[in-house]
């Protein structure tokens, strides 16, 4: 095929353009956000687990206090009645009844309080861990958030991008006869369709072209379309090209 030099490097603006078209919809798609916005949800689940663990534990803990706070009460009641009784009887073997069960309590209630403040500190350090946890949440939706936030950012960026690499595109092949077009894009299905010849270089493949090759090139006629023998994308002569 045969084409003007100025055509073939237009080319070069298409092949340009489409890489961006190419690159805008693969971050439209997958933006790099994405990845670890998934991670963050997997880590708020794992958060989120390991809180209701902690509120259950703590839950146990008010439970434990409530009870012996009941038996507190229990204890109180019971040692005002037997010191109401104590006071109101003149049996002496009833008295020393009271005494003795009196003594028992007093022993009763101070474990149940010795208990009581071993829970408290547990439940202390229980308030403790759920706080953190909790902390350790609202750290990790705000970041999903802030992440989140800026995946959109970013596809919206790349939509822009794409809408713009697509006009430009449209109105660049428009000057380009449709069927060197057509040639650049049944090749750019398995090469970079198009790529300029950068000192004896095809910059679609990075390979140098072997001698014979480039002279080859060299004695091609200027309007002439050359390919790559490495993968096969038109190669663009320009002053650049080293021949
Ligand atoms: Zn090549």
């Amino acid at each position: 095929m045969n084409a003007s030099p100025a055509d073939q490097r237009r080319l070069l603006d298409i092949a340009d353009l489409d890489a961006r078209i190419r690159q805008a919809e693969a971050t439209r798609k997958n933006p790099p956000q994405a990845a670890r916005v998934n991670e963050l949800l997997t880590r708020r689940q794992e958060l989120s687990l390991e809180l209701s663990t902690r509120l259950g534990a703590r839950d146990d803990l008010r439970a434990e206090l409530a009870r012996i706070e009941s038996d507190v009460a229990v204890v109180d009641a019971r040692r005002a009645r037997d010191t109401e009784r104590l006071a109101a009887t003149s049996n002496v073997k009833e008295a020393q009844g009271y005494e003795s069960e009196l003594a028992s309590l007093a022993r009763r209630k101070s474990d149940l309080e010795d208990a009581e403040l071993e829970v408290m500190e547990r439940l202390e350090e229980a308030d403790a861990a759920v706080a953190e946890q909790e902390a350790l949440i609202a750290e990790t939706n705000k970041l999903g958030a802030e992440l989140s936030a800026e995946g959109k950012r970013v596809v919206a960026e790349a939509s822009a991008a794409l809408e713009s690499a697509t006009r430009d595109r449209a109105a660049i092949s428009a000057t380009v006869p449709p069927d060197l077009v057509a040639l650049y894009e049944r090749l750019a299905t398995r090469s970079a369709g198009a790529a300029l010849l950068r000192r004896g270089t095809c910059e679609g493949c990075h390979m140098v072209l072997a001698g014979t090759d480039l002279q080859a090139v060299r004695q091609a006629a200027e309007d002439a379309v050359v390919t790559c023998p490495e993968c096969g994308c038109i190669l663009v002569r320009t002053e650049e090209s080293g021949l």
